[in-house]
């Protein structure tokens, strides 16, 4: 491979909950342990501004939290390279992983694919037009509701992150008007409630639509107005506002992993759920990024951790990774 490339007992790919719950445990195992991060520590969490459901901590915010972990993991000896987008992956000969980002290569004899997930898209017009800076689409509340103070808005989406960033735009909008493609919320009953608690109350600026889809955003220069159409009678109407937050699900990131693990039709990496082995021995997967995933911070964490102590089985003796998982729950079989 030309120049010399330095070797990593682990390298997890991602910065998020679950990369940095692998890199506590490696690095304070004694692990060379390098974290390779796309963008900045911290993947989704980063977006949000309330985060009351991690044990231990009663409120924090996700910036906040991150910060921590990062700290904790460095603590031990782990390396963070925030900016390094792995483009390829590749098993060796002798068992050992090639990690490449666009300029450099590193070796590893674990991987940890800990790549997160993305915003998924409505893919209606005017949705990729207004996306840009100012232009009134955004996908993240806790960053983008201040710039809303005083103004009408559109939030789209039934799940928690919906309805948990619906609350916080209510604290800076005019108006927020809701709409769900059904007639029942997908999130968590103590949003549900706090959310038409807020919505029946005095001077309530929340509208909720049911049953109702966007079907483009429209503006010149900037988002004026969202048509929706109510998916049961049909009927269509413009609304009138300045912002239009997307809140409908997560997309893996997992496109360049394509041809190295098996990933499922929607992109999630497979794995044997137990013990995160994806199908090369060697790499395991932690987070929202793997089938079965429960998408919650705690258990991205819990992944991440299980990946981290699996992983030293393997190192021990690799023929660990063809064990079916129903042989090693016998006694002896660890
Ligand atoms: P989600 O739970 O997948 O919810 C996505 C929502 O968007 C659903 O209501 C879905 O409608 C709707 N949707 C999907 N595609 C759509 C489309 N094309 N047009 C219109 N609506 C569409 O996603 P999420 O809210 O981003 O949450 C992701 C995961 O993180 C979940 O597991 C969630 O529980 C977790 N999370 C947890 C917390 C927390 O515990 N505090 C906070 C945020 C997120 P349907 O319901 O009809 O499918």
């Amino acid at each position: 491979m030309g120049k010399q490339v330095e070797i990593y007992d682990c390298i997890i790919i991602g910065a998020g909950p679950a990369g940095m719950g692998a890199a506590l445990y490696t690095s304070r195992d004694g692990l060379k342990t390098l974290i390779l991060e796309k963008f900045v520590p911290g993947g989704q969490i980063n977006s949000t501004d309330r985060i009351e459901n991690y044990p231990g901590i009663e409120r924090i915010d996700g910036p906040g939290l991150i910060e921590r972990m990062q700290r904790q993991a460095e603590s031990f000896g782990a390396e963070i390279k925030a900016g390094s987008e792995v483009t390829a992956l590749e098993k060796l000969p002798d068992g050992n992983i090639v990690v490449s980002c666009d300029k450099e290569k590193y070796i590893a004899r674990v991987v940890i694919l800990a790549p997160g997930s993305d915003y998924r898209k409505l893919g209606v017009p005017g949705e990729e037009e207004f996306r840009k800076a100012g232009a009134g689409v955004s996908y993240c509340g806790t960053c983008d509701a201040p710039f809303f103070r005083g103004r009408q808005v559109v939030s789209i989406g039934g799940g928690n992150t919906a309805l948990e960033e619906t609350l916080h735009l209510m604290k800076f909008a005019e108006k927020v008007t809701l709409i769900h493609r059904r007639d029942e919320f997908r999130a968590t009953r103590v949003l549900v409630e706090e959310l038409l608690e807020k919505a029946g109350g005095p001077n309530a600026n929340l509208i909720i639509k049911y049953d109702t889809i966007a079907t483009a955003i429209e503006g010149e220069g900037r988002v004026q107005s969202v048509k929706l159409k109510n998916v049961k009678t049909g009927r269509q109407e413009s609304c009138p506002c300045e912002g239009v937050f997307i809140f409908v699900g997560m997309v893996p990131n997992t496109a360049f992993l394509k041809g190295f693990v098996d990933l499922t039709d929607n992109g999630f990496i497979k794995c044997d759920c137990a013990y995160l082995r994806t199908k090369v021995p060697g790499v395991f997967v932690a987070g929202d990024c793997r089938v079965g995933a429960a998408m919650q911070l705690a258990t991205a964490v819990g992944d991440g951790v299980v990946a981290a102590m699996m992983l030293k089985h393997y190192l021990k003796d690799p023929k660990w990774w063809n064990e079916a998982v129903s042989d090693l729950l016998q006694p002896g079989g660890w």
